[in-house]
């Protein structure tokens, strides 16, 4: 079943379903957070790529906050850990890598072919390119079945619509700065953190540049969450 928030349905799977279905159905997974909605409920080309993902599933304890707001009691599915958990699940058939600094997606794919015997990685290609029809091309080329893009939003959201007609059958998901961490070029913040749904203020005090991204974009998600829950019930009354 689906919630609703915002205007984007968010899948109410665990984390369990949420990779049994990627699985089976394929397609565009976006892993949402509150950022990815301020943007969207601003530039509407955004908000079509959204809408048209086979699954959205809830990133961030924002994204968890505002559910539980809206009384749906869904549990946050880390990006990094589904991508991870679907590289796993897929082993043996061909993937495609796309995104962060050269050096970085070199280290991650050391470490994940070291980590996931008979993990098949047939193209990478870092972050930075100039030609995107170019590196489009290629990865269609490549015929991959899970293509994981970590370009930061809207960029990977933007380019997995671009790829999705042409490779309709495999599972591409944006997956932001997971390269990074795979490389071991960024930690996560320590299981308690992540526990207590705090990896962002973690990782904000490790690097204050990103307060200017949750703040005040955070608390103003909850407030617009709330709103539209109190408009909801006065509409249901009346
Ligand atoms: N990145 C990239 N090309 C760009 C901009 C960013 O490959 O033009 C990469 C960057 O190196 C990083 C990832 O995109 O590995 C996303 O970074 P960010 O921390 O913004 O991701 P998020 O916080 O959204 O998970």
């Amino acid at each position: 079943s689906m919630a609703n928030l915002l205007g984007f349905e968010v899948n109410e799977f665990t984390f369990e379903e949420a990779i049994e279905f990627a699985k089976q159905n394929r397609g565009h997974v976006v892993t949402i957070n509150p950022e990815m909605i301020d943007y969207a409920t601003k530039h509407s080309d955004f908000a079509q790529i959204i809408n048209q993902a086979d699954l959205i599933i809830p990133d961030g304890i924002g994204v968890q906050i505002g559910l539980k707001i809206l009384g749906y009691n869904v549990r946050r599915i880390a990006g990094i850990e589904f991508a991870r958990k679907m590289l796993e699940e897929m082993k043996g058939l061909p993937v495609a890598l796309v995104g962060a600094k050269p050096h970085v997606i070199q280290n991650a794919i050391m470490n994940l072919n070291q980590e996931i015997d008979g993990l098949n990685i047939v193209y990478n290609k870092d972050g930075y390119f100039a030609d995107e029809e170019k590196v489009l091309q290629e990865v269609i080329s490549s015929s991959p079945e899970l293509v994981l893009v970590a370009l930061g939003s809207p960029k990977q959201e933007e380019f997995i619509y671009k790829l999705k007609k042409e490779l309709p059958n495999a599972l591409m998901v944006g997956v932001g700065g997971s390269f990074d961490v795979w490389a071991g070029e960024v930690e996560r913040a320590p299981k308690i953190y992540q526990n207590l749904g705090l990896e962002w203020l973690y990782r904000t005090i490790k690097e204050p540049k990103r307060f200017k991204r949750i703040f005040p974009t955070l608390p103003l998600f909850v407030l617009k969450v709330l709103l539209d829950g109190v408009k909801n019930v006065i509409c249901k009354r009346n």
